[in-house]
This record gives structure tokens, C-alpha cells and sequence, in this order.
């Protein structure tokens, strides 16, 4: 086993974990909620520790919803109490001055974050980690010195009272009974959002974001639109955000600009990284302990910041997976040396054929025209009008040196990037002015020369996320999981089992794909361009970083591909036997230029490409 490989190993991914956390939780609302109502549960605390349980509540929704951003779909958001303050200002004008019930607020504060958070989505499409962190914060910022202190909203610094009106003239009051009533409010808006947030995980929404925290280009390649993804998770976390909101602005009565700082911010960032990115109810645990600890030592007071920073540094020097770490440690399984190792491993295993992955005829006519393509990155010309014709059911070789732009060639064709000049024909259609991800929904798919998986994501999930461009149901049917919604995930789960055990690696379905050998991810990557059924599979140095035996099956389940699984394949390759083992054909292109193409037998015998290929290759 490597080094690189033990990093975080063998944490079982969502699965297991998701159910008991579920359950966990589920038992202790269940338990807490019915105590909390009799009257006898008020007197055990007075009114403002009440309230402290109240707030901790509110916080523990607000942190999830920064899970939700952050943690699954690794977008950034320094100014995320800026969302939390649009949700309380929002329920503030509703309950105060339109003098409507709090229900009403609560609905008006998730609309009006969700519309807001979609706005600081925008940017969050170009820009990326620092930049994306700078603009948040400037967005922060913005709310809290000049929004909330607006005439209309707040009169200056006078803020906004939240009345928690219940209908009419009935109001909660701030006595211990009316707190603990307010909490069990709280908690079970909670519950809801964790249903839905678990809803979310457990479906293609979820799995698109994660796949987009990972790898945008691979999460691309197979089909999903980044953009429309990235945007619901701003639209979704700044609704959890507005309700977490309001539920603070309800339990202190009366908010202004200083309400919402960027250390409120920063707090919650903390709250989510001590926790443990992506892990619910860790990250619940972990807000809910940073709102009552205070509370509970006095002699924290007005050190919170100071003891949370010394938290933050030493989770993420020590234990960069929170407390979440502690929650599921118990479910790891030890991780032999010999499931590394594709020595142990010579002999690959077929192709999987999930059910539904019917074999097809290749059909006829040409799959895919590259024309006179060029590409350039700045200066360099990485692809320079370049032409190339891959004919249905043949498996046709891409070889050259390295640099010599057969990934960008790829990259052009899958719709990573622009082409400047040229024509891309899939079955006959132009293709490059599309999107990636419309691409792929047209039956192209393709692996990446350094394994093109969520390599965080178990083997299973990666299988489910390869589904995503077959998945028929709506948004709102995946956070609500609507029958429609839970019928197709079952059917995936099935195919994903069924992908998983045809590779006769059913002991590490739950495994992150990181941890298998690189034969291993090679094939299960492989696997899933397969599981939609693409016309054209595109595969860039598939044997690269596989044993050589492995890599000698691997000519024979590219063969399979074609004469069993009726696929045409473009195929990269370094490896030369396995080029004149399996293609009919091969272009040479060098320096971005086809400079030979022919049958492989000739191919490799001519001057020229020895010249270019064999030479740079051998002194390499
Ligand atoms: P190959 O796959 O044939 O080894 P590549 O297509 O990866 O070659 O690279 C071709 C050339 O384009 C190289 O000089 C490489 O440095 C350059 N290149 C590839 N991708 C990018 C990029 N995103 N930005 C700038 N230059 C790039
Ligand atoms: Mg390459």
C-alpha cells in the first residue's frame, strides 16, 4: 500500500453511516419532543437557558445548511450570516410590521434567502476557492453595513422586531413554557430540513453535487450540468440559511445589522470544518456544542472566538475530519495490503453488464468526424488542425508523443474545451457549440488519462453517480423522494450491486474508490461509461498505472467491447502491443498534427512515426 493511499483510508462512504445517523437522530426527537411538551419539562429549565437550546437549535440548522454548501458540493461562503439575516429581516417585516403569524414569516424568510443565495451563486460559476471566499465575504459585508441598516428595513441600527405571533393576537412569550414550546418549533423544522438534506444525498442531486466538489470535469462527463447544479446548491442551502434565520431573529426577539457579522460567519465555517465536512449530524453535534458551551462555562465569555479558533486549528491540524472522525471510526474496516496491489490481481474481470445495458449492433456509417479541429491555450497550439473519422464498431487507436495533444483532442471532442477552428460531427450532428454534459447525454463517453471517478465516492456511488444523465425525475420529486424519485434510485442501487459484483468486488462496493489498486479504478471506471449504454466510448491511457499482466486482459475486455458489447472506441494508448492487439485502425498525431494514419501493422513500421513516436518515447 502507498502512502498516498492510506491518507483517510477505507472510511466507509454515506451508506451504513446515513441510516444510523438517521435513526439516531430520529430516536431522539421522538424521545426529546413529547417530554419537552408535557408541562413538567418547562420548569426543569428557566426562560433563558430555554432560549439558549432555542438558539442552538437555529444554529444547528444554520451550519447545515453551510454542510449542505460546503460541504457536499465544496462551494465556499464566508458570508453566509448574510443569508441568515435576509431570512430574519424577511420574517421581521412580515410578522412585525404586516402583522402576520410566524408561519407565514418562516415561509417569506426561505423564498427570500433562496432568492438571494441564487444571486451570490452567479459569481460562484466563474470564480473558485479564494476568489469565491473574497466575493462572499464582500457580500456579507455589503448586507451588514449597508442592506440591513437600510431605512426601510431597519432605520440605521434600530433593527426589527421578530414577534413570534402564532395567529391573531397569540403569541409565544419568552416564560420557560412558551421557550420550550418555540424549541420543539425549532426541532422539528429541523427534522424537515434533515429529511430533505438526507433526501438530497441519497439521490442524483446529492451525488452531483459531490461529483462537482470532487472533479467538475468528470462530474461533467458524466452529464451533469454543473452550472444548474451548483446553482440549486446555493438556492437550497440559502433556504436552509433563511429559516435559520428567522428561527434566531424568533428567539431573540429583535435583530439588527450587528446580528449578522462576518465572525458569525466565520463561526459557522468553523462550526462545519470541527464537525467534519459533509457529515450532517456531526456538524449539527459540533454547532449546538459551540452555541451551549458558553453558556455552560461562564468563564468562556467573551473568549468564544479565541477557544473556537484554538478548535479550528487543532481539527484541522490533528483530526481533519472533525468530529465526524469519532462517529464513524468504528465502522472502518482495515484495509489489507493486498487489495492494493494488482500483482495480486493479474487477470481482470469482465466488463460488467448491468441489466438494462443492452448489447447493441454498432450500427452503420461514421460515429464520430473530428475536421480540421484546432486548439490553443493562449500562445501554444495544442491541437492544430487535426482530422480524424472513427467508423461505427471499430476500435480505432490515438497515438503520438506525450504533449503531442491527444488529451486536448479528447477534451475537444467530450467538451471540456473550445475548439478555435474546425467541425466535430457525432453521427452526423455538430456537436461543438454544445455543453460537456449534453454531450454526453448524446452517447459519448470517455475516461480521463488520471482515472475520471469521485475517487472520495465508494465504487457504488460511483456507479449510482454514472447514472445521473438516466435518472427521469424532478428536483423537487429527488428532496421529497416522491415514488418517482424512490422507484428509479432503487432500480440504480440494483444496477449498481449488480455492476459491482459483476467485477467480483462486492467486498469494497463501500470502499472510496481511492483505495482500490489502480487496475481496479481502471475497470471500474470503464464500468461506468458503460452503465449508459454510450455509443462511443473514448478511453485515454487506459493501461496506464496497471501491472503488465493486467494490462494484457485489458486488450481482451477492449475487444469485448466491440465484438460482445457492440461499441466503437477511440482509444489513447502508450502501450504498443495493446494498440496492435486491438486497433483497426490508428492516427498518429504529433504536436498537435495528424502526421501517419493507417492499420496498425503498417503504422508502426513507417520512419516517420518511429521517428516521432518511438524516439521521443525511448529517450523519455
Ligand atoms: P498528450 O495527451 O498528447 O500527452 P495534451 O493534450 O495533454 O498531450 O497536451 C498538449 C499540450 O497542451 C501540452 O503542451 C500541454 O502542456 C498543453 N495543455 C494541455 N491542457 C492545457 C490547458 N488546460 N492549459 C494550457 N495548456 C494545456
Ligand atoms: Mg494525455
Amino acid at each position: 500500500m502507498t502512502a498516498g493511499k492510506t491518507q483517510g483510508a477505507g472510511v466507509p462512504t454515506s451508506g451504513a453511516y446515513n441510516r444510523r445517523a438517521n435513526l439516531a437522530l430520529a430516536a431522539v426527537l421522538f424521545i426529546a419532543l413529547p417530554i419537552s411538551t408535557v408541562q413538567a419539562m418547562p420548569k426543569l429549565l428557566d426562560g433563558g437557558q430555554w432560549l439558549i437550546l432555542d438558539q442552538a437549535a437555529a444554529f444547528a440548522l444554520a451550519a447545515m445548511s453551510l454542510n449542505l454548501l460546503l460541504g457536499y458540493t465544496g462551494q465556499i461562503s464566508l458570508g453566509h450570516a448574510g443569508l441568515l439575516g435576509v431570512g430574519a429581516f424577511a420574517s421581521g417585516v412580515v410578522t412585525s410590521r404586516a402583522e402576520l403569524p410566524m408561519i407565514v414569516g418562516l415561509v417569506v424568510a426561505v423564498i427570500a434567502s433562496a432568492l438571494v443565495a441564487l444571486i451570490i451563486g452567479i459569481p460562484a460559476l466563474r470564480l473558485r476557492g479564494l476568489y469565491l471566499a473574497i466575493a462572499t465575504v464582500a457580500f456579507g459585508i455589503a448586507m451588514q453595513y449597508s442592506v440591513f441598516r437600510s431605512d426601510w428595513l431597519s432605520a440605521g441600527s434600530a433593527g426589527i422586531a421578530l414577534p413570534r405571533r402564532l395567529w391573531g393576537e397569540h403569541y409565544l412569550t419568552t416564560d420557560a413554557t412558551d421557550n420550550a414550546t418555540f424549541l420543539v418549533i425549532c426541532l422539528l423544522l429541523l427534522l424537515a430540513a434533515w429529511i430533505v438534506d438526507s433526501n438530497v444525498l441519497n439521490t442524483r442531486v446529492g451525488r452531483a453535487f459531490r461529483a462537482i466538489r470532487e472533479n467538475e470535469p468528470v462530474a461533467q462527463s458524466f452529464g451533469i450540468n454543473v452550472t444548474r447544479y451548483k446553482l440549486l446548491a446555493f438556492v437550497l442551502s440559502g433556504a436552509m440559511a433563511g429559516l435559520a434565520g428567522a428561527l434566531y431573529g424568533h428567539t431573540i426577539g429583535f435583530v439588527n445589522n450587528e446580528s449578522f457579522t462576518l465572525e458569525q460567519s466565520l463561526l459557522l465555517v468553523t462550526m462545519v470544518i470541527v464537525g467534519g465536512m459533509g457529515h450532517r449530524l456531526a456538524v449539527i453535534i459540533a454547532a449546538a456544542t459551540f452555541v451551549i458551551f458558553p453558556f455552560v462555562l461562564p468563564g468562556l465569555k467573551g473568549y468564544e472566538l479565541v477557544v473556537g479558533a484554538a478548535i479550528l486549528m487543532l481539527t484541522v491540524a490533528q483530526h481533519p475530519e472533525g468530529i465526524a472522525d469519532l462517529l464513524t471510526a468504528r465502522h472502518r474496516p482495515l484495509a489489507t495490503d493486498d487489495e492494493d496491489d494488482d500483482a495480486a490481481m493479474p487477470e481482470l474481470p469482465n466488463l460488467p453488464l448491468p441489466s438494462g445495458m443492452v448489447t447493441q449492433r454498432p450500427g452503420t456509417g461514421t460515429v464520430l468526424e473530428v475536421q480540421d479541429v484546432t486548439v490553443r491555450f493562449g500562445g501554444l497550439v495544442a491541437v492544430d488542425g487535426a482530422s480524424l473519422r472513427v467508423p461505427a464498431g471499430k476500435i480505432i487507436g490515438l497515438i503520438g508523443p506525450n504533449g503531442a495533444g491527444k488529451s486536448t483532442l479528447f477534451n475537444a471532442v467530450s467538451g471540456l474545451v473550445r475548439v478555435d477552428r474546425g467541425v466535430i460531427r457525432y453521427r452526423g450532428q455538430e456537436i461543438q457549440g454544445m455543453r460537456c454534459d449534453q454531450r454526453a447525454r448524446l452517447g459519448i463517453a470517455r475516461s480521463f488519462q488520471q482515472v475520471g471517478l469521485a475517487k472520495d465516492l465508494s465504487m457504488r456511488e460511483n456507479f449510482l453517480l454514472a447514472q445521473h444523465q438516466l435518472a427521469s425525475y424532478g428536483d423537487v420529486s429527488a428532496l421529497l423522494m416522491l415514488p418517482k424519485a424512490w422507484r428509479t434510485e432503487q432500480l440504480f442501487r440494483e444496477r449498481a450491486d449488480e455492476a459491482v459484483s459483476s467485477l467480483g468486488l462486492s467486498d469494497l462496493a463501500d470502499m472510496p474508490v481511492r483505495n482500490l489498486s489502480g487496475g481496479q479504478q481502471r475497470l471500474v471506471e470503464i464500468g461506468c461509461l458503460l452503465v449508459t449504454a454510450p455509443d462511443l466510448v473514448m478511453l485515454d491511457e487506459p493501461s496506464a498505472g496497471m501491472a503488465p499482466a493486467a494490462a494484457e486482459s485489458l486488450a481482451e475486455r477492449l475487444r469485448d467491447l466491440r465484438d460482445k458489447l457492440g461499441r466503437t472506441v477511440l482509444l489513447i494508448e502508450h502501450n504498443v502491443p495493446l494498440v496492435l492487439d486491438t486497433c483497426d485502425y490508428v492516427y498518429v498525431l504529433d504536436a498537435g498534427q495528424i502526421i501517419a494514419e493507417g492499420p496498425p501493422e503498417e503504422i508502426t513500421s513507417q520512419q516517420q512515426v518511429i521517428d516521432a513516436y518511438f524516439g521521443a518515447a525511448v529517450t523519455a
